[in-house]
């Protein structure tokens, strides 16, 4: 089976190839000589998975499935959300973003947050989604190396490292994407 998975994200692209069955010959957008943005204009983290996908299926063909994140902090109201990637402007720039976050939550102001991912697949004419959370805290800086985005300043509940000190094995297990990738990946194992 192909399938397309629709970011230009390699962070992404390397979670989620290392949760994906090898039968599964995952395609990137690179592959498939998909070079421009695609558009996420929706305000809800599904909508925007859900046109991605739909973009791909009616531009280029391929079954294909694609994910929308975003951080929600009950503190700002669930923002960044649906804004995370461009929540310090369009510059898209992770260390902005962080420090805007970190500025807004003040001293003493409740740090819970969660990250949540939804996954589309468009497969057969159809579109399915899958949703995973990991809930946690806002730390009070920036700590570890390694992930992307907002790992660094965020925490998952039960846990005294924030994503940018674990191993992306570590993250997977525990973490929205992979947790919403389980269940993609459950779905097309019972496609056989
Ligand atoms: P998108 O899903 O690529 O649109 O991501 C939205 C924003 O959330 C971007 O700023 C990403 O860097 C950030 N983001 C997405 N997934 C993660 C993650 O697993 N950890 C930390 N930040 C993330």
């Amino acid at each position: 089976m192909q399938l397309v998975f629709a970011t230009n994200n390699l962070n992404k692209l390397k979670e989620v190839q290392a949760l994906i069955p090898k039968h599964i010959s995952l395609l990137s957008l690179k592959d498939i000589n998909c070079l421009e943005d695609i558009p996420e204009t929706q305000n809800t983290i599904e909508g925007n998975a859900i046109q991605k996908a739909e973009y791909i299926k009616s531009n280029y063909g391929y079954d294909c499935f694609a994910d929308d994140t975003g951080l929600e902090i009950n503190a700002l109201n669930g923002a960044p959300g649906v804004y995370s990637a461009r929540y310090a402007g369009p510059q898209k720039n992770s260390d902005d973003n962080m420090k805007k976050v970190l500025s807004e939550l003040e001293k003493g102001s409740s740090r819970e947050a969660q990250f949540k991912t939804v996954i589309a697949l468009h497969i057969k004419g159809k579109v399915i989604t899958f949703k995973g959370i990991c809930k946690g805290e806002i730390t009070q800086e920036k700590i570890g190396k390694k992930g992307f985005g907002y790992d660094p300043i965020f925490k998952p509940e039960s846990y005294q490292k924030t994503f940018a000190q674990m191993d992306l094995e570590l993250k997977n297990k525990i973490g929205h994407r992979g947790k919403a990738i389980t269940q993609l990946v459950s779905y097309l194992s019972s496609l056989d």
